[in-house]
């Protein structure tokens, strides 16, 4: 399985979570691989983060769990089916935004 980012992480975007990935798997909101970095220069423009979060790669993900304590808002849970109902669009982006196969109900 996978964690996942829901959408508690739009227009926060803190990247505390990618620091502590061992496998670097956290990336966005824009660069698939960029670890988050393009984050700060979104941050200095007016709703610059609006409507943008980070996502996690399912193929990459180890599910050591470092990621979900560091988050501010709470955004991430251990697996799909751990996130609430209403965040299903959320959950599908994280697999859609890599083109990682999303999986079934979602
Ligand atoms: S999931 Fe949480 S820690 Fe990670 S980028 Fe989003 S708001 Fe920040
Ligand atoms: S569970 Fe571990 S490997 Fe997966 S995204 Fe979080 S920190 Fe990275």
């Amino acid at each position: 399985m996978t964690y996942i980012i829901t959408s508690k992480c739009v227009g926060v975007c803190d990247t505390s979570c990618v620091k502590v990935c061992p496998v670097d798997c956290i990336h966005g909101p824009i660069n698939k691989t960029g670890s988050g970095a393009e984050v700060d220069e979104l941050k200095a423009k007016p709703d610059g983060l609006k409507g943008l979060q980070l996502y996690i790669d399912s193929e990459t993900c180890i599910d050591c769990g470092a990621c979900e304590p560091e988050c501010p808002v709470d955004a991430i849970y251990p697996s799909p089916e751990d996130a609430p109902a209403e965040e299903k669009e959320s959950v599908r982006k994280n697999f859609e935004f890599y083109g990682n196969a999303v999986p079934p109900g979602f």
